[in-house]
């Protein structure tokens, strides 16, 4: 086709017969004047998203060329989806045929009746791993990176943005990675509130760092009792931005490398009191690096109690965080190399700024 574009196209249906209705679609797709279908991912079965109770979805994405411009393509696919007895009620709620525009070459388009790239494409599993059978190196042109690493921070969730959560984010990563220094870089950019993990006020590091185990427990309660000051989820703000130096589940990982099995036990009897109240993050940033070059920040920030850090120790909690996001499906990932990013510099802050803002609700 001539002078044509490059576009994706985003399928679903969960009402009637859902593979045919989006194979007709498909047909539909090529009788049109201007399209032509290039490729079309497998068909994945989904669970619906959102707050309406219906049937599980079929989902695919569709490559195609074509010659119509943006508003006119959109006007197509709304009339294919009316041709297929679509109806519009319920904002989310079931349909025959739902035909959405993924991207447009690589144009960005900021309308509320046209946005594209597709403003929530890059928080549902659904639609990016049919997009990584498609183009799995194509990059998204507001985000600046491939569908393949996109999809990857989902953990195979899929995920909207929710105006009734308390917008947190929560930065992760083993001691002496610089998750407070990021966390004020980024709450500066951003505006919003920095809530500090609360060592400065714990009474026992020095004694826990020199490895007196008897208040090992004191120690780790003491934490547990600061997180749900700081993080209940009545006393944050629904709407609001948040941003955490430490992730509440770090708590897990603490309990089993530093308590004793019984003072684990007794540890966990407030744990299950207190971990229902805790504002879940929407997006966590994990912060990684070597943990030679974490020991190297330990040593030349020089707080007394880090000293008696060792190596072997900070490797044993980098695997503890590895194993924790390997297997993370609650909220997106973004996994920031300190190889790659430097928390100190304006411009990776900034542009992190700029794709978080695609991951939490801003009113
Ligand atoms: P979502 O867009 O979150 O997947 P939905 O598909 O259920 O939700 P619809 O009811 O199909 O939403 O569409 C609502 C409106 O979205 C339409 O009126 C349309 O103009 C607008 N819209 C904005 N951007 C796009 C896009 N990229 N593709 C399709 N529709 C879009
Ligand atoms: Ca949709
Ligand atoms: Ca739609």
């Amino acid at each position: 086709m001539a002078d044509s574009t490059t576009v994706y196209i985003g399928l679903g249906s969960n009402i009637g017969e859902s593979a045919k209705l989006i194979k007709t679609a498909l047909d539909e797709f090529g009788k049109c004047e201007g399209i032509a279908v290039s490729a079309v991912s497998e068909m994945l079965k989904t669970k619906p998203l959102g707050p309406v109770d219906q049937a599980d979805y079929l989902n695919a994405a569709a490559k195609l060329q074509t010659t119509l411009s943006p508003d006119e393509l959109l006007k197509s696919l709304q009339a294919i989806e009316t041709s297929l007895g679509r109806e519009h009620e319920v904002k989310w709620g079931p349909r025959t045929i739902d035909l959405d525009l993924l991207l447009y070459g690589d144009e960005i388009i900021d309308r509320l009746e046209l946005t594209v790239p597709h403003s929530q494409m890059h928080l549902r599993s659904f639609v990016l791993d049919a997009m990584c059978e498609l183009a799995s190196n194509l990059v998204h042109p507001v985000l600046k990176k491939s569908m393949k690493e996109l999809n990857e921070r989902l953990g195979g969730g899929n995920f909207f943005l929710d105006e009734e959560k308390p917008q947190l984010i929560s930065i992760a990563g083993i001691i002496g990675v610089g998750k407070t220094t990021l966390g004020q870089g980024l709450s500066k950019e951003i505006g919003c509130e920095l809530i500090r993990e609360a060592y400065e006020t714990n009474p026992y590091m020095d004694q826990a760092y020199a490895g007196k185990q008897d208040i090992a427990l004191d120690w780790q309660l003491y934490f547990l009792v600061s997180r749900l000051k700081q993080l209940d989820r009545e006393s944050l703000n629904s709407g609001k931005l948040y941003i955490s130096d430490y992730v509440f589940s770090k708590e897990q990982i603490y309990a089993k490398r530093v308590l004793t099995e019984e003072q684990r036990r007794q540890y966990q009897e407030e744990y299950v009191i207190v971990e229902p109240k805790i504002a879940e993050p929407v997006l966590v940033i994990y912060l990684k690096d070597r943990p030679a070059a974490c020991l190297e920040r330990i040593k030349k920030r020089n707080r007394a109690y880090e000293q008696q850090i060792k190596e072997d120790e900070l490797k044993n909690f980098f695997d503890d965080y590895e194993e924790l996001f390997a297997k993370w499906n609650n909220c997106p990932v973004i996994t920031l190399s300190l190889d790659k990013f430097n928390c100190l510099d304006e411009n990776d802050i900034q542009r992190l700024a700029n794709e978080i803002r695609s991951y939490v609700w801003i009113s």
